[in-house]
């Protein structure tokens, strides 16, 4: 019976979500599409050099989940580069990992993706007085006043 696929906890949303071979006009160019997911898994794996199960930890799934998620990366990305497609970043199954604000110093606190803020400590003075920002970063948008998309 197939179950809904578990969603994968990413860091962050990417800077880019569009790279396309210089001079190919965008019409009749062909694209790969990478989900963030799969970004987040060449990331974790090959741009921080995590191991696996570290890499499955830190995205909230399997081992065997994260393989997965990196072999298809990898044969996208090859194809991409290959082939002379354009890559599109967009899609996939992910959930933003949390951060927290301490209270006392004002550092920002990543969670450990679920959510419970009230076992964290401030990584810079180690206060257990973490709040969520005040961003509106929420499944429901606000009518009003919606668009200022400024992170960080
Ligand atoms: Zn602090």
């Amino acid at each position: 019976m197939p179950r809904p696929p578990k969603r994968r906890t990413v860091d962050a949303l990417p800077q880019h979500d569009y790279f396309k071979p210089p001079g190919a006009p965008l019409s009749g160019l062909e694209e790969v599409r990478l989900s963030v997911d799969e970004l987040e898994a060449l990331r974790l794996k090959d741009k921080e050099g995590l191991n696996h199960e570290a890499c499955a930890g830190r995205m909230q799934v399997s081992r065997p989940t994260f393989h997965r998620i990196l072999a298809s990366a990898h044969r996208k990305v090859a194809e991409a580069l290959t082939e002379g497609k354009a890559i599109r970043i967009e899609g996939g199954r992910f959930r933003l990992r949390r951060s927290y604000l301490c209270s006392h110093c004002g550092q920002i606190v990543s969670g450990d993706g679920t959510g419970e803020a009230d076992v964290l400590t401030c990584s810079s003075c180690g206060s257990e007085e973490l709040v969520r920002p005040a961003s509106g970063r929420r499944r429901r948008r606000r009518r009003r006043g919606g668009g200022s998309g400024g992170r960080g």
